[in-house]
């Protein structure tokens, strides 16, 4: 009797989480790409990475929320202020209203109402907390000054890390990491002001800054501010990945 090859049948019996990556947008090019280290941390964390479409049609949503176990909220753009219901003052940067639509249609459904998994990277932990009734610096250097003096858009090379966040006791994070604080990158021109009375403060930067929250209540809804998937040579970012894609299971 004909059987299936070995290594197949492995393949076949594993139950490998299939998770949504939100596509960039280049605004140049009027092109969708991708940043391999999105794919690359969801990879070795025993996850499948999909790049999804960039669309805001109704049926293509409810598919996507049908069709994968998480959903990666990735950095990019500026968050339109209309989401948390600002006007959109000179400082802010370039937005990207098809993102904007496209990921407020997707939270709805697959995080309000069918509870499935998330982590947002960057624009992502500013977009949870404007879809949740936060509020954000639409502009840092201009709308914020810290304790102390940080630069959020570090120089390059962006995989190299520029300040720490000091993590609650207590938090999700703290339990993953098992450390007080942290080094990490930092490439952002937004960030958190008023926190959603939805989320919970996991980290902060050193001047004061909320760098890393979860959502009460929800399987998985985990978002940091800075870029683990350009460091994955450090072992924290590979614990935040696996973190996520163990709850997409
Ligand atoms: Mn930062």
């Amino acid at each position: 009797m004909w059987e299936l090859p070995k290594t197949i049948e492995k393949v076949l019996a594993m139950r490998i989480p299939i998770i949504g990556v939100i596509p960039l947008w280049d605004d140049k090019r009027d092109s969708l790409w991708m940043l391999p280290g999105y794919m690359d941390g969801i990879i070795c964390a025993g996850g499948l990475p999909v790049m999804l479409p960039l669309s805001s049609d109704e049926a293509v949503i409810e598919q996507i929320c049908q069709t994968v176990d998480g959903l990666l909220f990735t950095g990019g753009h500026d968050v339109s202020p209309g989401l948390y219901n600002e006007e959109t003052s000179a400082v802010c940067g370039t937005v990207c209203k098809e993102r904007d639509s496209m990921e407020t249609m997707l939270f709805s459904t697959f995080v309000s109402s069918m509870n499935k998994p998330v982590l947002g990277i960057c624009r992502g932990i500013q977009l949870i907390n404007s879809l949740l009734g936060g509020t954000l610096y639409q502009d840092l250097p201009s709308q914020f000054s810290g304790r102390i003096l940080i630069d959020h858009r570090q120089a390059p090379p962006y995989d190299a890390p520029s300040h720490s966040v000091i993590i609650n006791r207590g938090s999700p994070l703290h339990s993953l990491i098992k450390s007080d604080r942290i080094e990490v990158n930092s490439s952002h021109h937004q960030a958190i002001c008023e926190l959603s009375p939805e989320l919970e403060c996991m980290a902060i930067a050193e001047d004061g800054l909320i760098e890393a929250v979860y959502m009460l209540d929800r399987r998985f809804v985990w978002a940091v501010q800075w870029h683990p998937e350009l460091i994955l040579y450090d072992e924290n970012s590979h614990m935040l990945f696996d973190a996520f894609v163990s709850a997409c299971l």
